[in-house]
């Protein structure tokens, strides 16, 4: 059975592949490519030689002499250019059909000659055979220019097509060898024109294997029923010894060229196979590289690259064009409420919607919930409602919101990394900003924009350069007014950009991972200062650091910590580690461990901004804080909003019965501090005291009196 597969297989009864049978058909003319070109320089040099040794003859008898040369000529030169036409060599639409209508003219010049000198002389069926060649050329040169026009034209390609060039070629070719080996036959010669020939024709039809075989067979035997006659009488004369010879010689050249055409037919199969495989895995390489593997729309990848296409294209109105950076806020409540695989799927369904609110435009997803748009600036607005209605709509308790950032692309030069990062930009500013769901890039948005890519350029130079300082905010005991510590708050005083607020560098340190910097120099400074204060014997304050939850992954804080501690023997009391309460809400990782830590360490824990955020009571049972720090917005309007003695009243007498001390933030006037006072909060901190200070400022104010040092410290 295997046996009788692989003889199927060898002569070809097998099923090809499309891309299999294209590869074959072409590879064939491009073959005729140097076949033509052969046949082209030989027939030049025949004609040539004809009339070289054939001098002062006049035209037409060198017209008639030369015609088996110039049809041969013609169809090479025909052949030649349809060829290197369809291979994509010659991208002229011109020189093709010149050459072939100027083939045309001459073929019908040489029929017409035929037929002048022969009509009368011969019937009819002998003239139409005397100009078969002539007709086969004619043919073929009227398909080619057909060809040009069907299919070159409109840059498509037919090998079917091209495979009939080359068989009209390939009778010519053959008939012009039989015709002259027969002839050479009787002049004694060689049959070398049919060998020349055939491999010439066998060369171009690699073709399934048992069609080599039947087109070989069929002309080597036809051109064998013509020679036998000359080889009965060459036999004759020579004692029987020629036609064995010949014919077994003949047979086997037959066998060798079925065989070539067998080997050349399977390796371009196995050829064409293993192009096939490499096509197909590069696509599948190229649609993963520009796939995104979650939602299975577009990466961030594509989108660069094709935005930059759209950006360079003089084609596309640039100033119609606009960037959109889409981020659904509150995205990662949801994916800890309902799981990975719940997030995922709801992305999924959003990427393929936000694909369908935008059809025509480039649409990607960036990572996590963000996703980039280039569209057209009209019907934005209408078009995102389609998917904030998605977003919105989704039936479970989480408030989820979409927030879109825009960016206007200034010139055909924008990097479009550059504008989705200031699309991103403009989007978060509309972070947390209730109704405030669309932000467009502007020159206030941009200048911002440098100030934060100064910050996080800037903040190593800052650190060594001493721009970073630390200012001091007073905190007193409620009843007695009297000093109990203060807070150390972080200042950046810049030679070029002037003071910056921490309201604006904390937040983007924090975004780009680089806050661990900057609080280990507030540390050390504190530090340093204490020991400075104690060594010189002045009233020395317990002083508050603001950890951020980062430092405690971006470097060993606690170790720090203790490392200064003993570097400068400072007494653990004499330093607060201030958590805010943002930093507990999400999944813990390293905070964990590193707050047992502070605790084993001896060092006091504030809960910083409570009630700031979505506050979770859970935070209060689950972790050991020593002072709960009430956040300054229950005092915002505090006057005017019932409520918020009451809440204050309640978090206060909730502090006191779980054993927590308090201290309120954001104290600026008489009546909040003698009703925090009144409430049993411990301790105040406000303007009404004083604002973030020097720490020279803070010592003066202690030594004319302005501050008193309590005499209790903890
Ligand atoms: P925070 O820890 O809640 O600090 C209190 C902020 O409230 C300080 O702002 C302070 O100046 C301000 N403040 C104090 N009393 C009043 C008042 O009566 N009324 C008003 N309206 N504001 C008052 P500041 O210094 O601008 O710091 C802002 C935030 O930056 C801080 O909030 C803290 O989260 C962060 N931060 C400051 N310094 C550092 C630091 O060294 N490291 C870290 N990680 N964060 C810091
Ligand atoms: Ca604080
Ligand atoms: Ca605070």
């Amino acid at each position: 059975m295997r046996f009788l597969k692989w003889v199927k297989e060898e002569l070809g009864f097998n099923r090809n592949t499309r891309y299999q049978r294209t590869y074959l058909n072409e590879t064939n003319i491009k073959t005729a490519v140097y076949m033509s070109f052969i046949v082209l320089l030989l027939e030049l040099w025949m004609i040539f030689r004809y009339v070289y040794k054939r001098p002062g003859l006049t035209f037409p008898e060198y017209f008639d002499g030369e015609t088996n040369y110039l049809i041969f000529f013609s169809t090479a030169l025909v052949l030649l250019v349809f060829s290197i036409r369809y291979t994509g060599y010659l991208k002229n639409h011109v020189v093709g059909p010149v050459i072939s209508i100027a083939v045309l003219l001459l073929d019908t010049a040489m029929i017409a000659r035929y037929l002048y000198k022969n009509i009368g002389e011969q019937s009819g069926g002998a003239l139409i055979f005397g100009i078969k060649y002539h007709i086969v050329l004619f043919v073929l040169a009227l398909m080619y220019l057909l060809y040009e026009r069907i299919y070159l034209v409109k840059n498509r390609k037919n090998d079917l097509y091209g495979q009939l060039l080359n068989v009209l070629f390939a009778v010519i070719c053959l008939g012009f060898g039989i015709e002259t080996s027969l002839y050479d036959i009787s002049k004694a010669r060689q049959i070398l024109c049919f060998v020349t020939m055939i491999v010439f024709a066998a060369c171009m039809l690699i073709w399934r294997p048992y069609v080599s075989m039947i087109f070989l067979g069929v002309t080597f035997y036809y051109f064998y029923w013509l020679w036998y006659p000359t080889l009965l009488e060459l036999d004759a004369v020579n004692d029987g010894k020629v036609m064995e010879g010949d014919r077994i010689n003949f047979f086997i050249f037959w066998i060798v060229m079925v065989m070539l055409s067998f080997s050349i037919y399977q390796q371009r199969r196995h050829e064409a196979a293993k192009d096939e495989e490499l096509i197909e895995a590069n696509k599948t390489l190229e649609r993963v590289a520009v796939e995104d593997d979650l939602t299975g729309i577009h990466n961030i990848f594509y989108f660069n690259q094709e935005t930059e296409k759209q950006l360079k294209d003089p084609q596309v109105d640039i100033s119609k064009k606009i960037f959109l950076f889409l981020n659904v806020e509150n995205f990662k409540t949801y994916n800890d409420q309902f799981g990975y695989q719940a997030g995922n799927e709801y992305l999924t369904a959003l990427a393929h919607l936000i694909c369908d609110a935008f059809p025509n435009d480039i649409v990607a997803r960036q990572s996590d919930d963000h996703f980039a748009v280039f569209t057209d600036d009209d019907k934005i607005a209408e078009k995102t409602e389609i998917v904030r209605k998605h977003v919105k709509g989704n039936d479970s308790e989480v408030y989820l919101e979409l927030k879109v950032g825009a960016y206007r692309p200034k010139d055909r030069d924008t990097d479009p990394r550059v504008a989705i990062d200031c699309a991103r930009y403009a989007c978060s500013l509309t972070k947390n900003k209730f109704g405030n769901n669309y932000m467009e890039y502007s020159e206030d948005v941009d200048s911002e924009f440098h100030k934060r890519q100064y910050i996080v350029n800037h903040i190593d130079r800052a650190v060594q350069n001493g721009y970073i300082k630390v200012f001091y905010q007073p905190v007193v005991w409620a009843d007695t007014k009297e000093l109990c510590g203060c807070e150390a708050l972080a200042r950046w005083d810049d030679p070029t950009y002037g003071f910056l607020s921490p309201g604006i560098f904390i937040p983007v340190l924090e975004e780009y991972r680089q806050i661990h910097k900057l609080d280990a120099c507030i540390f050390e400074q504190v530090c340093r200062d204490m020991r400075e204060s104690l060594d010189k014997g002045h009233d020395t304050l317990p002083v508050s650091l603001n950890f951020s939850r980062l430092d405690f992954e971006l470097m060993d804080a606690v170790g720090l910590l203790e490392d200064l501690v003993r570097k400068y023997d400072i007494p653990k009391e004499y330093l607060h580690v201030e958590i805010t309460e943002s930093a507990l809400t999400e999944n813990m990782g390293v905070l964990e461990e590193a707050m047992k830590r502070i605790k084993a360490d001896g060092f006091a824990m504030w809960l910083d901004d409570f009630g700031a955020g979505y506050s979770s009571f859970n935070v209060l049972k689950d972790f050991d804080f020593d002072v709960l720090k009430i956040d300054m917005t229950f005092l915002k309007g505090f006057e005017k909003n019932e409520k918020s003695p009451i809440i204050l009243n309640a978090i206060i007498r909730l502090a006191d019965s779980i054993g927590m001390l308090s201290l309120t933030e954001g104290v600026e006037t008489e009546e909040a501090a003698e009703f925090l006072r009144k409430a049993g909060c411990g301790r105040l901190q406000g303007y009404l005291y004083g604002k973030p200070m020097p720490r020279d400022e803070m010592r003066a104010k202690i030594e004319d009196g302005s501050y008193k040092v309590s005499a209790k410290l903890i």
